[in-house]
């Protein structure tokens, strides 16, 4: 028989899957136990990079066993690095091992999320109400959807936003677009994240249309302030329509004071979206939970399970009160995907604007199902507590200094070297992350807040523990002192 005959399945390779799979299995959990006594991170050999980089495209096959040689060699060495207790990097959390395996199996089944009647759709639907009911947001039927990250869930909820505007503006905005309206207003702090600005310009908004309000000393947006600038746009004719809240800022982890935003947006009919991303799941935390205040009265919340809750990337979610909104920005069926057997509720591809979706409830059901509500809340706990530790750590410190209120699992903070100058500061706190992560003993990395250069550490990691602390901050010194010699040319 021909090789392209019809009837030989090609599929029908000398593989072994199943020996394959378990060497697989043996591979992966040799690389999650080995992970804490390697090095954070380290820069990639040159002559991996290199092969990874140049690889070319193969004319022939390798068997499975062969490509799991090429990931053992290649691939498995190079990591980010926030696998490792003593990472406390931007916002990268170690992955949930329960959301590890669910993985495999979730591709195994390979459905499209889009809709129809498997298991993946129904559980998406509870999935999301499970992450209503952590965060304590309210859920109507189909209130809320899983998307790749919170920049996706962002420009969901804005969009929706954007139809209410219009059509309170007597528009139809899908129908119209916006030259039928005024200039529409979004306002948000100078902590926001830069996916909402994405948004913002992605949704033809304008970035000259978006207000940056200001914020209080502990970083949450300035309420006063804002109902003032809203007067001003209105009185010029322009159309205020959204303001943007954040559960935990990027930078500090600050809260806005959610309940007085929501009045404001109540009367000035603002839709109130909050950017929980890395933040929302905080609220777990008996300790900290009344920071959260009103967060539940937000038109959308938008938040990150592969953040906090350690799903394996990719998962945020995207929930809104108001279903009907979220649905009317994006449903479009055409004839060949009508589904009476859909129910209600319809497609997931109707309420957000992926098509084909990948499965990805299974890692979310696998890690939360694994630790339980009290679980996860339990390692939130440790998180916040880790992270409050870290700041009194700091502020004993003649030689560090706490950049802002530790108010989630962020630390703010920066090296005072003794007798060193603003400039010098500054200019050895920027280098001081990359110099850190070299060494490879913790991770760490900058940011800039109200004009200075700082370190910022995220603890998402409830296996960390108070001697990695201690590291961490002696990193910071040693590397600190060897830049500042650098500096004075000693
Ligand atoms: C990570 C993050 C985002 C962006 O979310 P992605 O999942 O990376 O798309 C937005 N806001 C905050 C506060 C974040 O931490």
């Amino acid at each position: 028989m021909s090789a392209s005959s019809p009837s030989s399945a090609p599929s029908a390779a000398p593989d072994d899957f199943r020996s394959a799979a378990h060497t697989t299995a043996e591979l992966v959990s040799d690389y999650l136990d080995a992970l804490p006594g390697r090095p954070v991170w380290q820069p990639t050999d040159p002559a991996v990079r290199q092969a990874l980089l140049d690889a070319p495209l193969p004319a022939d096959g390798t068997p499975l066993a062969g490509l799991l040689d090429v990931i053992a060699a290649e691939v498995l060495p190079a990591p980010m690095g926030n696998g490792h207790p003593r990472f406390f990097g931007w916002v990268n959390s170690a992955p949930a091992p329960a959301g590890v395996l669910a993985t495999l199996a979730a591709a195994a089944m390979n459905p499209s999320s889009a809709g129809g009647d498997h298991a993946d759709v129904h559980l998406e639907r509870a999935v999301v109400r499970w992450i209503a009911e952590l965060v304590g947001f309210p859920h109507p039927p189909g209130g809320g959807i899983l998307t790749s990250g919170t920049s996706m869930a962002t420009i969901l909820c804005l969009a929706a936003a954007r139809t209410r505007a219009a059509r309170l503006a007597g528009v139809d905005i899908r129908e119209q677009g916006l030259t039928a309206l005024p200039p529409l207003v979004t306002y948000a702090t100078a902590e926001t994240h830069s996916c909402v600005r994405k948004a913002v310009e992605l949704l033809g908004l304008g970035s000259r249309h978006l207000r940056t309000v200001g914020s209080d000393s502990d970083g949450r947006l300035d309420v006063t302030a804002l109902a003032a600038v809203v007067a001003e746009d209105r009185a010029a004719g322009l159309l205020p329509f959204l303001v943007v809240a954040s559960a935990g800022t990027v930078g500090t982890g600050a809260v806005d004071a959610f309940d007085p935003i929501a009045d404001l947006c109540a009367a000035e009919r603002l839709w109130l979206h909050v950017d929980g991303a890395y933040g929302a799941f905080g609220v777990l935390d008996p300790v900290i939970a009344h920071r959260y205040a009103g967060m539940d009265r937000a038109d959308s919340l938008a938040l990150d399970p592969h953040k906090w809750l350690g799903v394996p990337v990719d998962c945020g979610c995207a929930l809104v009160r108001d279903t009907d909104e979220l649905r009317g920005t994006f449903s479009l069926v055409p004839s060949y995907l009508r589904d009476e057997a859909a129910g209600a509720l319809g497609w997931f591809s109707e309420y957000g604007l992926e098509q084909t979706r990948p499965f990805r409830s299974l890692k979310v059901w696998a890690t939360i199902a694994h630790r339980g509500r009290d679980g996860l809340a339990a390692d939130i706990a440790r998180c916040t507590a880790l992270a409050r530790r870290l700041g009194e750590l700091v502020d004993a410190a003649p030689d560090l200094e706490l950049l802002a209120p530790v108010r989630t699992s962020i630390v703010a903070f920066r090296l005072r070297p003794a007798g060193a100058d603003e400039e010098t500061v500054n200019a050895v706190n920027r280098e001081l992350p990359v110099a850190v992560q070299l060494r490879g003993r913790v991770f760490v990395t900058g940011a800039l807040f109200e004009g200075r250069e700082m370190l910022r550490a995220c603890l998402l990691n409830a296996s960390a523990t108070e001697a990695d602390l201690e590291l961490l901050l002696a990193e910071v010194r040693s590397a600190g002192t060897a830049l500042t010699e650098c500096r004075s040319g000693t």
